[in-house]
């Protein structure tokens, strides 16, 4: 088996701010494992909030990697029990390991992973255009070149996030999805925000308040009309069950998960709860968006444009029409490096 890993700095094409804070560039890691001839890719996108960083990533990958020599890849359940055990935390660093692992499944099986999964690709969802929190020209000029998207996802959570909705509001009528990220810290002001909102032609509410409060948000979720899913507050599928009653759905995101094996688990599991099922991702280029795309067939709403966000994506082979992803044909993942 040879492994290679790297950091790449991706650059954005406008700096990123949400209700938490705000960047112009971020640095991913890149995996590339090679076996019996056939490479597979992944990626893990560190974020701050789950207390991840590149360095720290890279070093849990490498020391996971050396567990892996021994592994038959097509025993990949067990490739997954044995990444469990020796990743913890980082569940990025989980996640890129199991991206490479299942694009080098679907080469070695000669089938793109959809089709491996046995999904009709017809039946992903169009995917939502993300405005980050932004001055009123940047939104407006944002707002224009998304006309392509037939959803929109606005950040709030922040003292002027209303102003915010006014400018997109000022320009289109099409639908928006906000995303508080955890931003309003009482039910009463997300009450207040969300019934406003609501008036506004939102059709759904992310993470209005701190992951923990789950009391509160099923107090919340009695008062308003639109569905609340969690995004910060489910990470896993061991966490799904705590959140009935308080939420209508779960934002499954690779990068929380640990990968694309403990998504599938999250889907099943949320199905079988009846909960409504977002992917979506971080910031990350086309080799993790792919990854995410290739089991978005299940779910009701895409919230995949991390990509879309770089200007340097070091990979290719997803694309993008009229907010639909266009997923490529070729087997695995289906991307390449561009470098
Ligand atoms: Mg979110």
């Amino acid at each position: 088996m040879q492994f290679d890993i790297k950091k790449i700095r991706l650059s954005l094409k406008n700096p990123w701010t949400i209700s938490r804070n705000s960047s112009s560039y971020k640095d991913n890691v890149f995996v590339k494992l090679e076996k019996d001839g056939i490479t597979g890719y992944g990626e893990a996108a560190p974020n701050i909030r789950y207390g991840e960083n590149p360095d720290l990533t890279m070093s849990k990958i490498e020391d996971a990697v050396s567990s892996l020599e021994a592994v038959d890849f097509l025993h990949y359940t067990d490739v997954d029990r044995l990444l469990n055990q020796s990743i913890s935390g980082q569940s990025c660093a989980k996640a890129a390991l199991d991206i490479a692992l299942m694009d080098w499944i679907g080469k070695s099986a000669g089938l793109p992973l959809y089709q491996l999964f046995g999904l009709n690709p017809d039946r992903i969802p169009g995917t939502s255009f993300s405005i980050g929190i932004d001055t009123k020209e940047n939104v407006i000029r944002k707002v224009k070149n998304a006309l392509d998207f037939p959803v929109l996802k606005i950040k709030v959570g922040y003292d002027g996030d209303e102003e915010m909705v006014t400018w997109v509001r000022s320009i289109t009528d099409k639908p928006i999805r906000v995303d508080a990220n955890e931003g309003w810290k009482s039910k009463e002001t997300a009450l207040e925000k969300i019934l406003w909102l609501q008036s506004q032609g939102v059709e759904l509410i992310e993470q209005p308040l701190p992951y923990q409060m789950i009391n509160e948000t099923a107090w919340l979720r009695e008062r308003i009309s639109i569905p609340v899913i969690a995004d910060e507050a489910v990470k896993k599928a061991s966490d799904i069950a705590g959140l009935i009653g308080a939420y209508d759905g779960i934002n499954i995101k690779l990068m929380k998960s640990g990968g694309i094996q403990e998504a599938l688990r999250m889907i099943h599991v949320a199905k079988t709860l009846n909960l409504k099922i977002m992917v979506g991702c971080m910031i990350e280029s086309s080799v993790a968006i792919s990854a995410a795309a290739h089991i978005a067939a299940h779910a009701d709403w895409v919230d995949l444009d991390g990509n879309l966000l770089i200007k340097n994506d070091p990979f290719t082979g997803i694309g993008i029409e009229k907010g639909k992803l266009m997923l490529s044909e070729n087997p695995g993942l289906g991307v390449r490096p561009t470098l």
